[in-house]
C-alpha cells in the first residue's frame, strides 16, 4: 500500500525546509545523506564545513528572518554581526558597508505592500556606479546598472543583522531538523524520479500526497514530470566557486566575512566566511571558466593579508554542484534580479493544481530569506 502525506516536498535545500516548517503532516524527499542543498554542509578531518551559503541576513530584532523562525518554534543560537562584512583591497582592510545609510525600505515593503508608492520613484531610476558592483553580485547576482529600488534593497540586506552560528549552517540546519521531525517526516537518501498525478516515484519506493511541493530547478520539475511546465530560463546563469580551508594557526580576528576586492578576470565577488569551528568557506562567482592562478592569489590573500595558515581541503565548482545537489549544469546562482525576471520567475513557478513551486528560481533574489518569503506567499 502506498503511504499517503498531505504534502509531499521534494528537495530538502532551504525552499523545502522553510516550506515545511509551516507546515503538518508531511514528507520531506532529500536526494543526499544531509539536508540543506547550496545551505547544506559536509564533515572531513572531524570538522563541519559549508558547502556554500554561510550567513543569514534579517536576523535582528523585529527583522524579518528572525521572526519567521520564532513563528515557527525556533530558538537558535548565534552572533550577531551588525557590519556585515570588511573588504580586502590592495593588501588593506576596510568597512564601507557601515558607512551606506539603510532606509529599511525591505521591511517597510514586507509589513506594508502599498508603501510601495512612496518608493515609486525608486523603482525607475537606475544606479550606475561601478564601486558597488563587487556587493550586488552577491546579492543581486548582477551589477549595475540596477533599478534604484534592487539597489536599495541590497543595502538593506548588508546593513540587517546578519547571523553567524559556531559551525555554520550545520547549527542552524539541525535545529530545523529537530523542529521538521515533530510534524512531519524526513527521508533522506531518497531520490525522487518521477511524479504522476499524485504519485512519486522514488529510488525508495512509491508514495502518494494531495499537494506536492517541488524545491527543485525548473529542468529537473520538467523531467521528474515527463512534460515542458516550466520555461527554462534561456540565459548562462552564474556558477559557483568554493575553497574550503581548515585553520591551522590564525591571529585574532575581529570579524567573520571578508570581501576581496581586486581585478580578477574568471572570478568575481570572492568572499571569505570564517568560523569558529576552525574552517573556513570562500566562496565566489564564474561563468564557463576560471583560472587557477586567482585561486592561488585568494588563498595568498588569506594567508599574508588575514595572517591565517590554513590547510586546503578541497575546491568545489559546477561540477560538484552538479553531483551533489542535482542542479542542471550546476547553476546555483538562480536568477539576475531585473523586472523581466521577477516576472518571469514568480509567473513560472504559480501554483498549477496541487503543484506549488518554492526555492530559488521562483523567486529571484538568492538567499535564505527570499526562500522564506516565496514559501510563506506561495504556499497559500
Ligand atoms: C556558494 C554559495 C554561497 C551562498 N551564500 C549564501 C549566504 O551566505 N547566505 C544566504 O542567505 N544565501 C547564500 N547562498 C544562496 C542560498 O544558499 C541558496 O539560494 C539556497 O540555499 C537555495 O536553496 P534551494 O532550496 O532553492 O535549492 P537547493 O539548495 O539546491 O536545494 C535543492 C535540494 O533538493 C535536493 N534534490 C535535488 N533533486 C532531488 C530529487 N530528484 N529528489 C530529492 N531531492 C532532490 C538536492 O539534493 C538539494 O538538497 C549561497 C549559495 C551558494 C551556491
Amino acid at each position: 500500500m502506498l503511504k499517503k502525506y498531505k504534502y509531499a516536498i521534494i528537495g530538502g535545500g532551504f525552499g523545502g525546509l522553510t516550506s515545511g516548517l509551516r507546515l503538518r503532516d508531511f514528507v520531506i524527499f532529500e536526494a543526499t545523506d544531509k539536508l540543506g542543498g547550496c545551505g547544506g554542509y559536509f564533515i572531513r578531518n572531524g570538522k563541519i564545513f559549508n558547502v556554500g551559503a554561510t550567513t543569514i541576513a534579517f536576523m535582528g530584532k523585529n527583522e524579518y528572518s528572525k521572526k519567521f523562525f520564532e513563528s515557527v518554534g525556533l530558538k537558535l543560537d548565534f552572533l550577531e554581526h551588525n557590519k556585515a562584512f570588511d573588504i580586502i583591497e590592495n593588501g588593506k582592510i576596510y568597512n564601507k558597508i557601515s558607512e551606506l545609510k539603510s532606509k529599511g525600505i525591505f521591511n517597510k515593503l514586507y509589513e506594508n505592500f502599498f508603501s510601495i508608492i512612496k518608493y515609486l520613484g525608486h523603482f525607475f531610476n537606475l544606479v550606475n556606479d561601478k564601486e558597488f558592483d563587487d556587493i550586488l553580485l552577491i546579492s543581486l547576482q548582477r551589477k549595475t546598472p540596477v533599478f534604484r529600488i534592487f539597489y536599495e534593497l541590497s543595502i538593506d540586506y548588508y546593513k540587517s543583522v546578519w547571523a553567524i552560528f559556531k559551525n555554520g549552517y550545520y547549527d542552524l540546519i539541525s535545529q530545523i531538523e529537530k523542529k521538521l521531525m515533530e510534524n512531519g517526516e524526513v527521508l533522506k537518501n531518497t531520490k525522487v524520479l518521477k511524479v504522476i498525478e499524485n504519485k512519486i516515484i522514488t529510488n525508495n519506493g512509491e508514495y502518494y500526497a494531495d499537494k506536492i511541493i517541488f524545491n527543485l530547478d525548473p529542468w529537473q520539475v520538467n523531467r521528474i514530470l515527463d512534460k515542458e511546465i516550466m520555461k527554462v530560463p534561456n540565459e548562462e546563469l552564474f556558477n559557483a566557486i568554493v575553497i574550503y580551508l581548515e585553520i591551522e594557526e590564525a591571529e585574532k580576528l575581529s570579524n567573520f566575512y571578508f570581501l576581496i576586492k581586486d581585478n580578477f578576470r574568471t572570478i568575481h565577488s570572492p568572499f571569505i566566511s570564517i568560523f569558529q569551528n576552525g574552517t573556513i568557506t570562500i566562496s565566489g562567482h564564474y561563468k564557463k571558466f576560471y583560472e587557477d592562478k586567482e585561486i592561488d592569489k585568494i588563498l595568498e590573500i588569506v594567508k599574508d593579508v588575514l595572517k591565517i595558515k590554513f590547510k586546503l581541503v578541497s575546491i568545489a565548482d559546477k561540477s560538484a554542484f552538479e553531483k551533489y545537489t542535482s542542479r542542471y549544469k550546476g547553476y546555483v546562482g538562480g536568477l539576475p534580479i531585473s523586472y523581466k525576471n521577477l516576472i518571469f520567475s514568480l509567473y513560472n513557478g504559480r501554483k498549477r493544481g496541487n503543484y506549488y513551486f518554492v526555492g530559488d528560481y521562483y523567486f529571484p533574489l538568492q538567499s535564505l530569506p527570499s526562500s522564506i518569503i516565496r514559501s510563506s506567499f506561495f504556499l497559500k
